[in-house]
């Protein structure tokens, strides 16, 4: 048997791995100057004045939606087809997330649901950017704009995308980045807020470091003082300088990474896109995707029996993602799958193939046989 080939992992060499080691050899392993200087090599990236680097993307989310200091109980439009963070860090913040339905075709927000669920109450869209395909953002800022919403964009799975020819994370009044393991760039665990503005750049950079108002910096040599202030109730969202070694070194190999996934994405796209029960995924001619994930949706054949069959042969197929109403938690808000029928028919019939830049073409070939062989019996 094959060894099992994941959906997607890190791509990490020895030149990655010596960065690591000398900022382990040196003065400053946490709050040091490889977190300032990784914060603005992405935004810089990313065309972007300002980068918060934090120890992970759901705290980059949380920090986001802190920082825009809204009355307890706001409205946030956000989607149902992403990770569980998303959600989860608007219910952090004391609000009420409002689950918007998706586009059939993308997979993203779908503005004219968004539109419909705008109350008085409503204060913010979060949108995410699913797959590493950017959303329909100026239909979405057109929004914000006609109803004063903040806009937050969850860009955790498409560093590296661009919307009408700029790169992702310029978008929105703050976008966020995560660079776990499968996502384009890892740091192991990790994240960014990236923003134009210096005033939540500050505030951010607060709300990361227990609120207090100068920096480990400001407080060392002979000049400072013992004082600091806290004004605001916050958490320790730091991320370590040895983690930020390993992004800058990372961000290098960004562009080669981004080449290898669309080469994997063109692959299975030619092998599937004639497919009698495969809806290979759309892509708008306004973007440059990211291919943080391969999502396909099976016509005709059942979904789960697929999944068993894939992971018989040790292939590691997933399912991108539960929508938060199939959670035991997250019941308790009442969200109901008959009110997200696009969300619900997605959900059931999608499935991710393996993507990432260490994916060998051998592995590719045997993903793309088994698929053919599974979905080519009869009586499925
Ligand atoms: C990965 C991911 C996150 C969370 O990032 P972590 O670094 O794992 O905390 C949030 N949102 C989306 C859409 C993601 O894919």
């Amino acid at each position: 048997m094959i060894e099992f080939i994941p959906y997607g992992k890190q791509a990490i060499f020895s030149e990655d791995r010596e960065e690591v080691t000398k900022i382990l050899q040196g003065d400053w392993i946490t709050t040091g100057p490889k977190v300032k200087e990784f914060e603005q090599a992405v935004a810089a990236h990313c065309q972007v004045l300002q980068g918060v680097a934090v120890s992970n993307g759901t705290a980059a989310l949380d920090l986001a939606i802190q920082a825009l200091e809204l009355p307890p109980q706001s409205e946030i439009i956000t989607t149902p087809f992403t990770f569980i963070a998303t959600i989860n860090a608007i219910l952090f913040n004391n609000h009420v997330p409002v689950l918007a339905d998706i586009k059939p075709d993308t997979y993203n927000l779908n503005p004219d649901s968004i539109r419909q669920k705008i109350t008085s109450k409503t204060k913010a869209i979060v949108y995410v950017n699913y797959a590493g395909q950017p959303c329909s953002i100026t239909e979405l800022q057109k929004i914000a704009q006609e109803h004063q919403l903040y806009l937050i964009e969850d860009s955790a799975q498409a560093l590296g995308a661009t919307y009408k020819n700029k790169p992702i994370g310029q978008f929105a009044d703050m976008s966020t980045l995560s660079f776990h393991p499968v996502k384009h760039i890892t740091t192991g665990e990790g994240g960014m807020i990236l923003t134009n503005n210096s005033h939540w750049a500050k505030k951010l950079k607060l709300l990361r470091n227990h609120g207090m108002d100068k920096d480990i910096q400001e407080r060392f040599g002979p000049q400072a003082s013992w004082f600091y202030d806290i004004h605001h109730l916050a958490r320790n969202y730091r991320i370590t300088d040895f983690q930020c070694a390993l992004g800058l070194s990372q961000l290098k190999k960004l562009s080669s990474f981004l080449q290898r996934r669309t080469e994997i994405a063109k692959k299975y796209t030619e092998a599937f896109q004639n497919h009698p029960k495969i809806q290979i995924p759309f892509v708008k001619p306004e973007v440059e995707h990211a291919w943080h994930l391969y999502p396909i949706l099976l016509k005709g054949h059942n979904r789960n029996l697929f999944f068993t069959e894939m992971r018989k042969r040790n292939i590691g197929v997933n399912v991108h993602h539960i929508p938060p109403y199939k959670f035991t938690y997250h019941q308790r808000f009442g969200w109901k799958a008959s009110d997200l029928p696009i969300t619900e028919d997605v959900f059931n019939r999608t499935i991710t193939l393996p993507i990432h830049p260490k994916l060998t073409e051998n592995q590719q070939n045997y993903v793309i046989q088994s698929v053919r062989d599974i979905l080519d019996k009869e009586n499925q």
